[in-house]
């Protein structure tokens, strides 16, 4: 099945979030050049001007399957793109989610969660969530019989290499075996059983992520971090959702370290994304240009 055969029978499903404008946006007094006319509408209005210097708004539109806009929580984003698919991996399916934007637009906030205290909405992530419903979940009859166990994994892949986010950025070797599996060798997968114990592992995996740098943005903007839940029953997999905060998308060019390592980097990072699409947008007008390339990737169809 191709991508375009997948989006056509729903089984992949393309969401964008606003995010508020920032203390440092309000006070630098950007605009916000984002509306969300409608429940799956993004518009975008970038000020522009004319030779006789009239100034005008150019208008564009996007659909997607969900679009939401910045009072939106956590949860909300979560009930319309992976709280379905925790039900897929009980049902022995594996099931992936991505958020992809520009660095700053809100892809950790939405998928990690936000505990750092500076923000209002101290709010757990789409991997808490999903987290939650699988303990949740398993309390069914039909699933309770199964005695499935869950295990969960965190790691990161940061200039080609793989890293363990749960056993002290151990190297890891990633191999492709006999069935065409893509398998990563040695990656720990710690047995959980509540939720709690599945945040505690998100806060190791995190600090550990950013560890030894000089700028966490700038790190996260060039690494993703990829963290699954897994159903085992007697050993064996039942079922996997990979949760997937991706590299930043902005182009080289437009990132504080421009140098070439960087561009090639992000080149690298666009390639292997050419398959998928899910994103996060920031609403200022100083984003525009990013939030555009953003929106025109991610666009679902041509709107008419
Ligand atoms: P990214 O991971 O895409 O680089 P972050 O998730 O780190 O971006 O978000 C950048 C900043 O914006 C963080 O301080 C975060 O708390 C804040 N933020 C992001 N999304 C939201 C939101 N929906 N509501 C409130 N604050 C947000
Ligand atoms: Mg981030």
């Amino acid at each position: 099945l191709t991508t375009a055969d997948l989006i056509e029978e729903h089984r992949i499903c393309v969401c964008v979030r606003k995010r508020p404008l920032n203390k440092k946006e309000l006070s630098m007094k950007d605009l916000d050049v984002i509306t969300i006319p409608s429940k799956d509408v993004v518009m975008v209005h970038e000020p522009k001007q004319k030779v006789d210097l009239t100034r005008y708004l150019e208008n564009q539109t996007f659909r997607f399957d969900y679009a939401f806009d910045d009072s939106t929580t956590n949860e909300m984003v979560y009930r319309f793109t992976a709280r379905p698919l925790v039900e897929t991996i009980f049902e022995r399916g594996m099931a992936t989610c991505f958020a992809y934007g520009q660095t700053g637009s809100g892809k950790t906030h939405t998928m990690g969660g936000d505990f750092s205290g500076k923000n209002q909405d101290c709010s757990k992530g789409i991997y808490a969530l999903a987290a939650r419903d699988v303990f949740l979940m398993l309390k069914k009859p039909n699933y309770k019989k199964l005695d499935l166990q869950v295990y969960a994994t965190f790691f990161e892949i940061y200039s080609g290499k793989v890293f363990d986010l749960l056993n002290r950025k151990a190297k890891l070797r990633v191999l492709e075996d006999g069935k065409q599996q893509v398998q990563v060798v040695g990656l720990q997968e710690k047995d959980v059983k509540c939720t709690e114990e599945v945040l505690k592992l998100i806060e190791v995996g995190n600090s550990c992520r950013t560890s030894g740098q000089t700028s966490a943005n700038a790190h996260s903007s060039r690494s993703h971090a990829v963290f699954q839940i897994i159903l085992r029953r007697k050993g064996k997999m039942h079922g996997k959702f990979s949760l997937i905060d991706l590299a930043g998308n902005e182009r080289g060019a437009d990132t504080s370290s421009a140098d070439r390592q960087t561009r090639l980097e992000g080149a690298e990072i666009n390639k292997s994304l050419l398959a998928l699409k899910i994103a996060t947008i920031s609403p200022g007008m100083t984003s525009c240009e990013n939030t555009l390339n953003t929106l025109r990737y991610a666009n679902r169809w041509e709107y008419t």
